[in-house]
């Protein structure tokens, strides 16, 4: 089984975001970057079924800046066999990475292809079900178990009422959900080694991929400041209060 799993730079989930001054953004100079949480669950789900022996090649992708790199050799460093960077610096959005993945799944002929449930930056949640619409694959989405066996993967997805199995053909695209593993640290050996795997270098051009915006960022704000709240001694003493602000009449 070939394996594609997509992983993107993010601001590292301990920082605590900066609007831009302007509003047009966060700001991210000098902040520290990481691979997305959910995306090394990724990377994770794939080097297990390596090791059991299911997968035989993991092609780890990232579509980004060239700094993006970084996140490529972690995921090489965790296992992955080769890389594949789109490299661009221009903002992303969901659609543009889903029609570089297909067409890069076009290219590579994966039987699975592995991403996040969400990135934390924009929280889209939606370059995954994309990519399964683009393509036409079955999807099993937020995934907390992946089993694949006989040309089919059973993924046991977390939803609001609990647990659902679905059983998909293969190819097919999941993404992983915060149970489904625990991300191994890459040791430093395993870091150095990472050093020397092919990491190929592409541009949207060439893949002949067109990613040009369709969402326009209007503003981006803090949220607003919540007031401090009050403690009351009693049932009495709380009723009081929610008649004098006018909460109950
Ligand atoms: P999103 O739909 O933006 O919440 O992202 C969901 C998942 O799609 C992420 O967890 C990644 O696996 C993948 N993804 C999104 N953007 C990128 C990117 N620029 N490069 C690689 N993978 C990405």
């Amino acid at each position: 089984m070939k394996l594609l799993v997509a992983v993107k730079r993010v601001i590292d989930y301990n920082v605590k975001p900066r609007v831009k001054m302007d509003g047009s953004g966060i700001d991210l100079a000098n902040v520290k970057m990481s691979m997305n949480p959910f995306d090394e669950i990724a990377v994770e789900e794939a080097i297990r079924l390596k090791e059991k022996g299911v997968a035989t090649e993991i092609v780890a992708v990232s579509i980004g800046p060239a700094k993006a790199q970084e996140t490529l050799r972690t995921a090489l460093a965790m296992g992955a066999d080769r890389a594949i960077l789109v490299q661009t610096d221009d903002e992303v959005e969901p659609l543009g990475v889903a029609k570089i993945l297909a067409k890069i799944a076009g290219d590579e002929k994966p039987d699975m292809i592995v991403l996040g449930k969400q990135a934390i930056d924009d929280d889209s949640n939606q370059t995954g079900q994309m990519l399964a619409a683009l393509l036409g694959w079955p999807q099993g989405t937020f995934a907390s178990k992946v089993e694949p066996g006989d040309g089919k993967v059973k993924v046991t997805r977390e939803v609001d009422g609990g647990l659902e199995t679905v059983e998909l053909n293969i190819p097919a695209v999941v993404t992983t959900d915060l149970r489904l593993n625990e991300p191994r640290y890459a040791s430093l050996p395993n870091i150095m080694k990472a050093k020397s795997k092919p990491l190929e270098t592409r541009t949207a051009d060439e893949l002949g991929v067109d990613i040009s915006r369709r969402l326009e960022t209007v503003k981006v704000s803090e949220p607003s400041k919540r007031q401090a709240g009050i403690k009351v001694g009693s049932v009495d003493e709380l009723i009081d209060k929610l008649r004098e602000t006018g909460v109950v009449g």
